[in-house]
């Protein structure tokens, strides 16, 4: 699967890609990380990618041309026939592990990274087939955005993940938060492991483990059991 990032910055991105689980995935060859630095693109003579907002106000707005270019650069370097480009934005869809699997399936997809006030609307109308928000706050750019989306879709690639890292069973699958964890030592403190853990009874663990996960969900996300409860995904 190939990412491709339109960002002003694109050694956020380079940093994070070269770390940890998502370096290892680049790598392998699981996952293919591109990221365009928009100003590159550029026609104005000092490779101004933002200007005044028409009808006032404070800030400045991200102007079309550039991003418009990066986004034909990588159209047509790739061939990419149906284009998904996910324009990251506070006003856009909150997003969901849900929407990571279905991301997961695709083979190329474009991050639109803004900034400032943000994006000309003329270039969302054009270009954006999806604005995803992380969430009710407001960050200064699209970057750790795209990378909170890149990393939960890309985790969920086969191979990506090692055995010990699976995701098979964790928070959201379900619609339940995790149980908790525990490791060595087994007195911490004072803390004791719950006994079950240490037991070897594998049923009667898991049976703990699913209690645990009800309990939490019902405590602090009573709105995944409903959904649980209704079959909803
Ligand atoms: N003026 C915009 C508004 O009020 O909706 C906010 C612009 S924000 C300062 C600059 C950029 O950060 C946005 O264009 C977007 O790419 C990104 N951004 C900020 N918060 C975000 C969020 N919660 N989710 C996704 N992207 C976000």
């Amino acid at each position: 699967m190939r990412f491709h990032i339109m960002t002003l910055f694109p050694e956020l991105i380079d940093f994070y890609m070269n770390i940890s689980i998502m370096k290892r995935a680049i790598d392998k060859g699981l996952i293919e990380v591109y990221s365009y630095n928009i100003r590159d693109f550029s026609e104005n003579k000092h490779k101004k990618v933002d200007d005044y907002p028409f009808g006032g106000g404070a800030g400045m707005v991200m102007t079309p041309q550039p991003i418009y270019a990066t986004y034909k650069y990588i159209v047509d370097k790739f061939k990419i026939e149906d284009p998904k480009v996910i324009y990251l934005s506070p006003k856009g869809k909150k997003f969901e592990q849900k929407y990571a699997y279905g991301y997961s399936e695709c083979e190329d997809l474009i991050f639109l990274c803004g900034h400032y006030e943000g994006i000309d609307q003329r270039i969302i109308d054009l270009i954006v087939t999806e604005e995803i928000s992380i969430g009710d706050y407001v960050l200064t750019g699209g970057e750790l955005p795209a990378l909170v989306l890149i990393d939960s879709i890309a985790r969920l690639i086969p191979g990506v993940l090692n055995q010990e890292e699976s995701f098979q069973d964790e928070t959201f699958n379900d619609n339940l938060l995790e149980y908790p964890h525990y490791t060595r030592p087994r007195e911490f403190l004072g803390m004791e492991v719950p006994e079950v853990l240490i037991s070897g009874n594998h049923k009667k663990i898991n049976e703990w483990r699913k209690e645990k996960s009800i309990e939490l969900t019902k405590e602090r996300r009573n709105d995944l059991l409903k959904k649980r409860e209704n079959n909803i995904l």
